[in-house]
């Protein structure tokens, strides 16, 4: 047995969850890695809403994806990820199976354009609300980078403040390594109700 690191963990995660016809949300699509990764698992027939806020993101993404064949089972939106709920029809919101945050830069480019604490947690916060029990929000936090530490802050913050009779929390993270790994939260609805904060 190899113990993965996190990206690998998240992949094994949604390679349980999601089956072809399905559709799921790439939240971060930086330069399509997970994007690919999720198109494979929904194709032929399902459909992945991927999201960036970065041009450069959205043309790197689009040029993987059509490089490898997978550009029709994506569609691209260069907004930020907590506008899910108004570009998809609500139809397609409460089907998604699973959504996938990679947290941090895009590798290769500008390091001051990182996701950040506010629009990380109300986007994992409003995608609880929509999606229907058991559905995975997986999130790989980086934190090794300026802003990484808060950010983690702000997610750990949701998590312990989500009620835990309406949502699990599962971290992944490899301990005791010399530098700070990413490491993988994932949400999970376990009710009907609409999550609450504790107060
Ligand atoms: N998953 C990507 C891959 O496989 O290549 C890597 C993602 S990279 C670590 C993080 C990305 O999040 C960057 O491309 C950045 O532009 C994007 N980002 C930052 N804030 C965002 C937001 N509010 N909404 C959507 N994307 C955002």
């Amino acid at each position: 047995m190899t113990l993965p690191k996190a990206v690998a963990f998240a992949h094994w995660m949604i390679a349980q969850n999601v089956r072809p016809g399905d559709t799921v949300i790439d939240a971060t699509c930086g330069n399509g890695g997970d994007t690919a990764f999720l198109a494979e698992a929904v194709s032929p027939s399902g459909h992945v809403h991927a999201f960036d806020i970065q041009g450069e993101a959205i043309q790197a993404t689009y040029a993987r994806l059509k490089k490898e064949s997978l550009d029709s089972y994506v569609t691209l939106h260069h907004c930020s990820h907590e506008r899910a709920a108004s570009v998809l029809t609500k139809m397609e919101s409460t089907g998604v199976r699973a959504a996938v945050f990679n947290l941090g830069y895009l590798p290769g480019s500008d390091k001051q354009i990182v996701t950040s604490a506010s629009s990380t947690t109300a986007a994992v916060l409003s995608y609880l609300h929509t999606f229907s029990p058991g559905v995975p929000v997986i999130v790989v936090v980086y934190h090794g980078h300026p802003g990484g530490k808060s950010e983690r802050t702000a997610i750990e913050h949701l998590a312990a403040e989500l009620l835990e009779q309406e949502v699990r929390v599962l971290r992944y993270s490899l301990e005791f390594q010399e530098k700070a790994p990413p490491y993988v939260l994932t949400f999970e609805k376990i009710g009907e109700d609409t999550p609450h904060l504790s107060e």
